[in-house]
């Protein structure tokens, strides 16, 4: 058995409840924990046991998902931009570089921050501006992708979408002015997530990887794209699975078959509140 695989799919274990702190103030350098952090960064750190990463697709060598890539990059007019939450390139499980690697060099470019100024990002906030500039983020002011009537493949349009966990998103949408400077959309058809090995909040909430899929399919009319995309994705569950990790439903279905107190003991108050909403949904 391989020991660094399982290592991976322990490590993953252990960040799947990440996202259930309670949404918090953060100073704006974004410096929470710094103090565990330098308690850690002060450990000697081993460089012969630095694992070797593959340039194209950033996984561990012995592990690498090139194989599952397009062997040419997608030809895509439309052009995602990811505004990734510092935490996201840290998980030892990332599907950005996946996606970015399946695209053309230019076609997704990725920003990473919790605060975006206009000052400190003019790029982003030009794209920000540009009217033919769409921010994928569900809520009541967002239109349903599928309805939108423009032809997306005779003018190209940029995608910004933000890299988080369901808090994190939440929080940058909202303490950032220039993402919600751009038309919001969402997807009405979104997937049940194929990224089993990470605990989603609820069946709707998909990765990055899988909203890029579906949305570049609809806007490219192109549904071959979503099946490319999802391929290294497919692969790398399919890894983690084989290698120790288990598959984890969502919150949402751990809730309402009544999993979710056993596992995760804490957070009472808004598993309580969870089992509010959902039983309210089912009236
Ligand atoms: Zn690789």
């Amino acid at each position: 058995m391989n020991s660094e695989l399982n290592e991976e799919a322990v490590e993953m274990n252990e960040d799947d409840d990440e996202d259930e702190e309670e949404p918090k103030e953060r100073d704006d350098d974004g410096d929470d924990g710094e103090e565990g952090f330098s308690v850690l960064s002060d450990l000697p750190v081993e460089m012969s046991e630095r694992r070797p990463t593959c340039r194209r697709c950033c996984r561990p060598v012995k592990v690498c998902l090139c194989p599952y890539l397009p062997p040419h990059p997608l030809d895509v007019s439309t052009c995602l931009y990811i505004v990734q939450h510092p935490a996201e390139e840290s998980r030892v499980l990332r599907t950005v570089p996946l996606l970015a690697a399946c695209l053309p060099p230019g076609k997704c470019r990725v920003f990473i921050g919790r605060r975006f100024s206009e000052e400190r990002y003019p790029e982003l906030a030009a794209v920000c501006r540009d009217p033919r500039s769409l921010l994928l983020y569900p809520g009541a002011t967002a239109d349903n992708l599928e309805d939108l009537s423009t032809d997306f493949t005779a003018t190209p349009h940029n995608v910004i979408l933000i890299d988080g966990t369901w808090s994190q998103a939440k929080d940058m949408f909202l303490r950032n002015a220039l993402l919600r400077l751009p038309r919001q959309v969402q997807l009405r058809s979104a997937p049940s997530s194929q990224y089993v090995i990470r605990t989603q909040p609820t069946n709707m909430c998909v990765s990055t990887l899988e909203c890029a899929a579906v949305t570049l399919s609809i806007m490219e009319k192109n549904h071959s794209i979503q099946e490319v995309l999802l391929k290294p994705l497919q692969a790398l569950c399919s890894f983690q699975l084989q290698h120790g990790a288990q598959i984890h439903h969502s919150k949402e279905h751990l809730i309402k078959n009544g999993q979710y107190n056993k596992i995760m003991p804490k957070n009472k108050r808004k598993i309580r509140r969870m089992q509010k909403l959902i039983s309210n949904q089912n009236i």
